[in-house]
């Protein structure tokens, strides 16, 4: 195929990278297939064990190195492989199959992961997906070491963009380390363990683009746009000299964004907060000067277990993050664990019911080392939040310690499905305050999938602005504070349209707060909220964006030109 290719994927981690195609060898590893004999069972089996060894302690190895690199936060993400390898599910099921079916290790190995994976698959929420990956990840380790190649791979001597089918985590460790300065999967979402890891090490990161359409060749020269979720690959070198400036433009704009202040044009402050996934990011939210932290997403903490830690795990955990942002506000979502609110299991209904007031006993002892909040996701129903208020008292009064009990912990909850925007006022009576999620309040509005970037929707789309208009005027008239803590609010464009709606707070991932503030200092309020109100007679995403781009053309137009966003 000619190039240069465009490749449309899901932007993972922000930056421009630019740079020599290095392909990753681990693709696809095929499985082989083998019937065995009596007398063979014992040698498979044992074969099987030394594989198990050897991947263990190549995950540990890469454990090891991840907490010499980045320090101890992140080295659960490594725990729940380590985990896999003494799973009884996973690995006593191998051993049987081959015992039983007098097959081969990778045969048996192929079955039993396929036979875990089908009820995560079936299940509509990304983290289930995710966690269906993860034993993928587990059993690509495995085969390699069942077929002797090992962990092979050895990092990369030159600045590269690392192209992989799929990458596991204990892999990016040391494929994603400097001097690789791009990723591209055509696997993987945003919220995916590798994804997180690249956002760690800072490394641009497009994931998910689905099968390449051309065979990429070694060192064929490639462009990640982190931003766009664009892949450019065999690009010009004019397009490469072009990319390369915005590259180093964004770098030594974050330089100097690091102590700006969020004020628009016209004098008015906006309070820019970050959102965090795991605690090891707050370091980076700190760094970049965020008012607090706005959205704590914690069921991510989850990822490396199947259920969550204990009561005194977590008061652990929230307690650093809560003093290393004091005094500013951290903003705890209890776990949103979303598509399995359908799965059909009352007894995990049961389950999430104890973890949940586990979760919020622990919220409220951290809350007396600095100040936190506690918000509820996927708030549909004013019984619903009713119903958590009530909870929230329930394990107040089961804390032994007074001064949790006593603690003040304002109550609020995510404006993210169409009921909570259209009854706003009516749950402003009961909430403390309002974060508004884009990201689900798009995909409900538009019934669209949002982890699919073919046919995600926008948050510009004039139905969700109008949700959003009604979301701030009900907060507005009832003094309910209100910030926009999903992606519109991180887009250049989105954050323009939100402060003319009147959206004074808002939060965003930790590395785009110097972006958001260099938006919000372009800003002048006025002109935003012209071109809001219009936005919201608008026919289509398109005609906003389009009016966006010609209002706040005089005042962002250098700095989206700076940034590739025009
Ligand atoms: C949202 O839905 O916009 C949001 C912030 O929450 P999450 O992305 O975690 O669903
Ligand atoms: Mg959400």
């Amino acid at each position: 195929m000619t190039r240069p290719v465009r490749i449309k994927g899901i932007a993972a981690s922000v930056g421009i990278g630019v740079g020599p195609a290095r392909l990753s060898s681990r693709e696809q590893r095929a499985l082989t297939y083998r019937r065995i004999s009596d007398g063979e069972i014992g040698d498979e089996v044992r074969s099987f064990q030394h594989a198990v060894a050897a991947s263990r302690d190549e995950i540990e190895l890469a454990k090891q190195e991840l907490i010499q690199q980045h320090g101890s936060a992140y080295a659960p993400i490594l725990d729940v492989y380590l985990l896999m390898h003494t799973d009884a599910l996973l690995i006593d099921a191998i051993v049987d199959e081959i015992r039983g079916d007098k097959i081969n290790a990778s045969w048996a190995l192929g079955r039993v992961v396929e036979r875990l994976k089908a009820p995560l698959l079936d299940d509509a929420s990304s983290y289930f997906r995710e966690r269906a990956r993860d034993i993928d990840h587990v059993k690509e380790h495995l085969l390699r070491h069942l077929s002797g190649t090992g962990r092979g791979e050895s990092p990369a001597s030159h600045p590269t963009i690392l192209v992989a089918h799929d990458l596991t985590p204990a892999d990016a460790v040391h494929l994603l380390a400097p001097p690789t300065v791009g990723l591209v999967t055509e696997m993987g979402g945003a919220n995916s363990h590798t994804a997180i890891l690249a956002r760690t090490f800072g490394v641009p990161a497009v994931v998910g683009t689905g099968p390449l359409p051309v065979v990429v060749e070694q060192d064929e020269m490639v462009i990640v746009d982190g931003f766009s979720g664009d892949v450019t690959i065999g690009a010009p070198p004019k397009e490469q000299r072009v990319a390369a400036e915005r590259r180093d433009r964004f770098f030594s704009f974050l330089e100097s964004e690091r102590t700006t202040n969020a004020v628009t044009r016209d004098g008015i402050s906006i309070s820019v907060a970050a959102n965090i996934e795991l605690p090891s990011e707050v370091e980076a939210a700190i760094e970049n000067g965020a008012e607090g932290i706005g959205l704590y997403r914690t069921e991510f903490m989850c990822l490396d277990r199947s259920e969550p830690p204990s009561e005194e795990e977590q008061v652990e955990l929230y307690r650093t993050v809560v003093t290393a942002v004091a005094p500013k506000t951290v903003i705890f979502r209890t776990f949103d664990w979303r598509g399995d609110k359908r799965l059909q299991s009352d007894r995990l209904a049961e389950r999430q019911h104890d973890w949940l007031k586990t979760q919020i006993r622990a919220v409220l002892r951290a809350s007396t080392g600095g100040s936190v909040a506690l918000m509820f996701p996927m708030v549909a129903t004013l019984d619903e939040l009713a119903n958590a208020r009530s909870l929230v008292e329930d394990c107040r009064g089961e804390l032994e310690d007074d001064s949790a009990r006593l603690a003040a912990l304002p109550v609020g909850m995510m404006v993210e499905v169409p009921a909570a925007a259209l009854l706003a006022e009516q749950f402003a009576a009961s909430a403390d305050f309002f974060a508004v999620g884009t990201n689900d309040l798009v995909q409900y509005t538009l019934g669209v999938d949002r982890r699919d970037h073919r046919t995600a929707g926008s948050p510009l789309d004039p139905a969700v602005l109008r949700l959003l208009d009604q979301t701030i005027v009900a907060a507005t008239n009832t003094d309910t504070p209100c910030s926009m803590c999903g992606d519109m609010a991180a887009d250049p464009i989105g954050l323009g349209l939100a402060l003319g709606l009147g959206y004074r707070k808002v939060s965003v991932p930790a590395s785009v707060v110097p972006l958001a503030r260099a938006v919000i200092r372009n800003v002048d309020l006025a002109t935003a909220t012209e071109a809001a109100r219009a936005a919201l007679d608008c026919k289509s995403a398109k005609e906003v964006r389009d009016l966006a781009l010609d209002r706040f053309g005089n005042e962002l137009g250098a700095l989206w030109r700076k940034h590739g966003i025009v």
